[in-house]
């Protein structure tokens, strides 16, 4: 998980906590359009990227950007980017994410993935809450509780649901029900298929049984 963290990650925010001896300054770069200025950093020991943007906004806003590509047609990326989110050692919760959404001083707070990348991000106008929001999402990604226990994949992933014994067996969860949303979605499709015709090799069906196989 370190590994992936070393992989991509960029920061939008107004706190100056970065510009230390531990990064190193590599690019600035001025824009007219957003009035900001933009200071992209190097992490000298991991080697992660950091893109520090300031201006006079009144909020805050931070995001962290993992290089997923997506393996097969299975959306595994998608269902360990909810497991993700149930909570670690350092902050225990059945399910972090509705206290990001729900018991904090946060504007906004979400997470997706894409073909190729998975995105957590939030802002607030508090320094201090979107700090803490940062600190928690590097103890998921450190020390996630997913890692110690399996029925948080089982929930999150694409499983079967019966609700009676004489009810169908279907499928559920809230993956799927996004991703079913995803594929029935024309202007994403067109998109993902456009997509695909330049690039060749991208995978744009979906199989909603692989993601639960065994071992997966
Ligand atoms: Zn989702």
């Amino acid at each position: 998980m370190k590994k992936l963290l070393c992989t991509l990650l960029l920061i939008f925010c107004l706190i100056g906590v970065y510009a230390s001896e531990a990064f190193e300054l590599v690019d600035v770069y001025e824009s007219g359009i957003t009035d900001s200025v933009f200071y992209s950093y190097i992490h000298k020991d991991t080697g992660l990227k950091v893109v520090y943007e300031n201006n006079d906004a009144g909020n805050n806003y931070a995001e962290l950007i993992f290089r997923t590509p997506m393996q097969d047609e299975g959306d595994l990326n998608h269902v360990f980017e909810h497991s993700l989110l149930s909570g670690s050692d350092k902050y225990p919760s059945s399910y972090l994410f509705f206290d990001f959404s729900h018991r904090s001083y946060l504007s906004s707070v979400n997470a997706d993935t894409q073909m190729s990348s998975t995105a957590y991000h939030a802002a607030s106008p508090s320094n201090e809450q979107i700090e803490i929001y940062i600190d928690a999402l590097f103890s998921l990604v450190d020390d996630p509780d997913l890692i110690h226990e399996e029925n948080i994949y089982r929930r999150e992933a694409i499983r079967y649901d019966l609700q009676s014994v004489d009810g169908p067996i279907t499928p559920a969860g809230t993956v799927f029900n996004e991703d079913v949303g995803y594929i029935t979605d024309e202007v994403r499709g067109a998109v993902e298929g456009g997509q695909g015709t330049v690039s060749g090799d991208v995978c744009i069906e979906h199989d909603w049984t692989a993601a639960n196989e065994p071992g997966r």
